[in-house]
């Protein structure tokens, strides 16, 4: 019998048995991880980003983490040696109708007491002369990028000198009374269980009664490499992103490896874990995501429709380079010819409302309770967020 059962081995589960531990040092912890190894989806498959915190709005649980998490991860990867590139980020507008959008996003960064800098066009010109925009430019000093996977096995190996289990291999497979569940290694009986399972999160919630009003919509994120950084990246390049969706448009990253990345696309997926060919095809998952993506595509909710096609465009190495191209100026873009490891966003959606959820949402009761929607920045949120998860729901 354990104390806290954790259901999920990315970002999320393992952060959350941190603080678990730390709030209890002796209480009987452990996570169980459908895969061989932890961050294998979403925790391992990302761009990396360190946010600043200035995207979202004053009153989300992501801006009250985004900023928080930030300082403590840049603060954890010195302390532990873990790769870090401390690179800021430049947030450019391609034309006079995003300077609108520019504004927005430095009034958010003030609410959310970001460190966020307006350059001139001409000023830009000087210190990023490869980065092209409209007038005037956002700077973010605190945007860093690190490796994803470096900082998982670190905090795994933490758990596991502190005695927390970490169960690989082990799938949940269905609730079979009040404080046990069935897995692929058989019976596990808890006190509590937390689901942090991703892509999974809101079928398992479902189980205990709660994400009735919800259901997850995968998106894919593709990216293109450029290994030598043959195009001279040296920070990070976003675009003003659409505000009344939760991605943040095709841009520039500058990894610790040295190398850069065009990318993530946020393409429709046809079942959870569709991340090349037919490789983990659920014919039950796409019948279900077709049903709710053909009804959006019809009722065209939050713009669905132009979504979902300028998405889909983005299969296409030209079309993306295009796009990418639009950010920087007479910079050689060839060598971006190599598709990395894609990654899936867990993205909710209120079937209710037919809205994507812009926010980390969280359900449950004394016996469980269930992440919903831990998508970006929840890596960059992951310690501050699960550790008032802890306090709010736990204790
Ligand atoms: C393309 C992309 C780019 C992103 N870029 C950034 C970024 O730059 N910065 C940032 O802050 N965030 C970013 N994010 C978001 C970030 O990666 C996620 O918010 C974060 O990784 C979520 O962590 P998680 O632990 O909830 O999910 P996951 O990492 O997906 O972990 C869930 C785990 O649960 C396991 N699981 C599922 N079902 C079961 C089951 N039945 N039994 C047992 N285990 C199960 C899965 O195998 C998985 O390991 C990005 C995401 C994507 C997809």
């Amino acid at each position: 019998m354990y104390d806290y059962l954790i259901i999920g081995g990315g970002i999320i589960g393992l952060s959350m048995a941190k603080a678990i531990h730390k709030k209890e040092i002796s209480a009987k912890i452990a996570i169980i991880e459908k895969e061989n190894k932890i961050a294998s989806h979403a925790s391992g498959r990302n761009s990396g980003v360190l946010h600043a915190g200035f995207y979202y709005n004053e009153n989300s649980l992501k801006a009250q983490f985004a900023k928080n998490g930030n300082q403590e991860l840049q603060e954890y990867c010195d302390t532990h040696s873990l790769k870090i590139n401390k690179c800021g980020k430049v947030i450019v507008a391609q034309n006079k109708n995003e300077i609108n959008g520019l504004e927005e996003l430095k009034r958010r960064g003030d609410a959310n007491g970001v460190e966020l800098y307006w350059i001139s066009e001409k000023e830009l010109a000087k210190r990023f002369p490869n980065i092209k925009t409209t007038q005037k430019a956002l700077f973010s000093p605190t945007t860093a990028t690190i490796d994803p996977k470096e900082l998982c096995m670190n905090i795994a190996n933490e758990l596991i000198k502190n005695d927390i289990s970490i169960l690989t291999y082990t799938k949940y497979l269905k609730r079979i009374g009040k404080y046990s569940i069935l897995t692929t290694q058989g019976k596990i009986k808890y006190k509590k269980l937390i689901n942090c399972a991703g892509l999974y999160a809101d079928k398992i919630a479902m189980d205990f009664g709660f994400a009735k009003n919800y259901t997850i919509i995968p998106f894919k994120g593709i990216y293109l490499k450029d290994k030598k950084n043959i195009s001279g990246l040296n920070t990070n390049i976003y675009p003003v992103p659409n505000l009344k969706n939760p991605f943040l448009g095709v841009h520039f990253t500058y990894a610790i490896d040295g190398s850069a990345k065009i990318g993530p696309t946020a393409i429709p997926a046809f079942w959870r874990e569709n991340y090349k060919g037919f490789k983990k095809f659920s014919l039950d998952e796409m019948i279900n995501i077709l049903y709710n993506e053909a009804s959006l595509f019809i009722s065209n909710a939050f713009d669905f429709r132009s979504l979902a096609i300028e998405e889909i465009k983005k299969y296409n190495k030209n079309h993306l380079l295009n796009l990418a191209q639009r950010l920087i100026s007479d910079t050689n873009l060839k060598g971006y010819d190599e598709w990395t490891t894609p990654g899936i966003r867990a993205q909710l959606l209120n079937k209710t409302t037919s809205e994507l959820v812009q926010d980390f949402t969280i359900e449950g009761d004394d016996i469980s309770i269930h992440i919903l929607n831990a998508v970006s920045p929840a890596l960059t949120s992951a310690f501050p967020f699960t550790r008032w998860i802890v306090e709010k729901y736990l204790y």
